[in-house]
């Protein structure tokens, strides 16, 4: 692969509300930072409840329209949409890479994976069939249909700034819904190059909005009367306060939280390929993934086999600026990442967990003010150790030692969080126990990260996910669109008079 181009636009992020990018009202900036250098690279716009208002009158005034679109005028328009991201999938991974700092190569899988969903939704004629029963009782039939809510709105978090919209937007505009998106503020530009590709696939004015923003901006829209539902991904705390608030506003809302997600290491496991596995969803995004592998639950004396290879390996981790494309790691988002991640370190430290590899203070050759944490192992971690209980979102794995498997599996379903799992072994009924026992949702065997297929939908269990339904998949459409079921009857004698009864058949 050629060497690809950064992105280095200094423009200000702005809105894009019924097809332009406006600056709205709001006089309130904030800085978008270059991780991998540390600098101020452009600034976005923080809405104000008024931009929030336009964005979603917009949304309003092209709901009618949309929605009376026939669904396969719909899913053609989505089709070119698809095209259109395919054939600028690098310019979208330069500018994820240049505000977020993962590395370019996993920022096209970034892209690749939201692809994903628009190939799903192209699929919407065929997800949205309804069910029909000719001859419920006699001259009747009865038939359900799906139809979309209206404005629907998407808040989302800094770590997928293309994928994570991705999992929301194609399908609830598919579904016949209008749109607003309030991205991450760390990340905001993925989300305008997006909606300006949506309208050169033909996508008519209004029907994806964006809005920049902080609270204030997520605030306007749980509040708002005319939006019907939200998707919301990040963090627990938010998560939380959006499903309640959203409910207490009588919105339909799925909430997807944080995690601290959990590898099984049995002692017949493939121990290459174990390490492998463990090393790269440890510390691939420099740990900044939902389904990231957090913590290694070694079962019997595996350990004494796997820790000195993931020394090895923590220690020669290539950590560059994210254009470089050897590099296996990148910077984390921002200063306040780095601190909060290093604070933690310290934690497992004072606590008593034994860190073999620490990762704080890393510097990297002439990016000596990015926000770089090195690859950090902890061993000997215990679970009442907050290294153990809290999501660092950040390069640094814990490793625990158990017996057993039933200890494995106990400790797990004690967890609070229930995002992704994983279980590395040879034995095929200990693989088939390990997914029917643990009460996490999204299991992989052999898998460290096993993110579902778009079809099959994406969520956690406990408090990974508030809500009902999980993202995309069947279940997104589920979330997009309310049943309505018709019966019909066109008698041939009108005259029959009134029924008082309830028909016996
Ligand atoms: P975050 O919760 O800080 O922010 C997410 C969104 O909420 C952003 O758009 C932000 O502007 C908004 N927000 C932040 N504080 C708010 C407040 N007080 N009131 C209202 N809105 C607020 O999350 P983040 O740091 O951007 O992302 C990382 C988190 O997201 C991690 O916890 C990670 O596990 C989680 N995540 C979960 C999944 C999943 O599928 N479960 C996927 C990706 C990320």
């Amino acid at each position: 692969m050629s060497t690809p181009q950064a992105y280095t636009d200094r423009n200000d992020v702005v809105n894009f509300i019924n097809g332009a990018a406006v600056a709205g009202t709001s006089q309130r900036k904030q800085d978008v930072f270059n991780p991998s250098t540390g600098v101020v690279a452009r600034q976005l716009v923080l809405s104000s409840t008024d931009d929030v208002a336009a964005a979603v009158a917009a949304a309003k005034a092209a709901s009618q329209g949309w929605a009376n679109t026939p669904p396969v005028r719909r899913a053609r328009i989505m089709n070119k949409f698809l095209n259109l991201m395919n054939e600028h999938t690098d310019a979208l991974a330069a500018m994820i890479t240049a505000e977020h700092g993962k590395v370019f190569t996993d920022a096209q899988g970034e892209v690749a994976r939201g692809i994903d969903i628009i190939e799903f939704a192209c699929g919407i004629p065929q997800l949205l069939k309804g069910d029909y029963t000719e001859q419920v009782s006699n001259g009747i039939d009865n038939w359900t249909m799906r139809q979309p809510l209206g404005v629907v709105a998407g808040i989302t978090p800094f770590n997928f700034p293309c994928m994570v919209p991705c999992w929301m937007f194609p399908v609830a505009i598919a579904a016949g819904n209008t749109f607003v998106l309030k991205p991450s503020e760390r990340d905001p530009s993925a989300s305008l190059y997006m909606a300006r590709l949506l309208k050169e696939a033909g996508l008519p004015d209004g029907v994806f909005n964006v809005v920049q923003g902080d609270k204030a901006a997520v605030d306007a829209l749980l509040e708002h009367p005319d939006v019907a539902a939200i998707s919301f991904v990040g963090s627990t705390p938010i998560a939380h306060y959006i499903h309640e608030r959203g409910a207490h506003f009588g919105k339909r809302v799925q909430a997807l939280g944080g995690a601290k997600n959990h590898m099984v290491v049995m002692p017949d496991a493939d121990i290459p390929r174990t390490v492998d596995a463990l090393v790269g969803a440890a510390y691939g995004s420099a740990g900044e993934r939902c389904m990231a592998i957090s913590v290694a639950v070694m079962v019997g004396d595996v350990g004494k086999k796997i820790m000195p290879l993931l020394e090895e390996r923590a220690k020669t981790l290539k950590i560059k600026d994210g254009m470089n494309l050897d590099a296996e790691m990148g910077p984390v988002v921002t200063r306040q990442a780095k601190e909060r991640i290093e604070g933690y370190i310290e934690a497992g430290v004072k606590q008593g967990a034994r860190l073999v590899v620490d990762g704080r203070g890393h510097k990297v050759n002439g990016h000596e003010n990015g926000f770089y944490v090195g690859g950090t192992l902890f061993d000997d971690v215990t679970p009442d150790m907050t290294i153990y209980k809290e999501e660092i979102f950040g390069p640094v794995l814990a490793c625990v030692h158990v017996h057993d498997f039933g200890e494995a599996v106990d400790l797990i379903n004690k967890h609070e969080f229930g995002n992704g799992v994983s279980c590395f072994t040879s034995d095929g009924h200990i693989a088939r126990e390990f997914a029917r026992r643990i009460q996490v949702g999204m299991v992989g065997i052999n898998v460290p990260i096993p993110v579902p297929m778009s079809w099959h939908g994406f969520g956690g269990w406990k408090r990974s996910l508030f809500g009902d339904t999980h993202a995309f998949g069947e279940e997104g459409v589920r979330f997009y669109t309310k049943q309505k079921s018709v019966m019909q009857r066109w008698p041939e004698n009108i005259d029959k008079g009134n029924e008082f009864v309830m028909p016996t058949v």
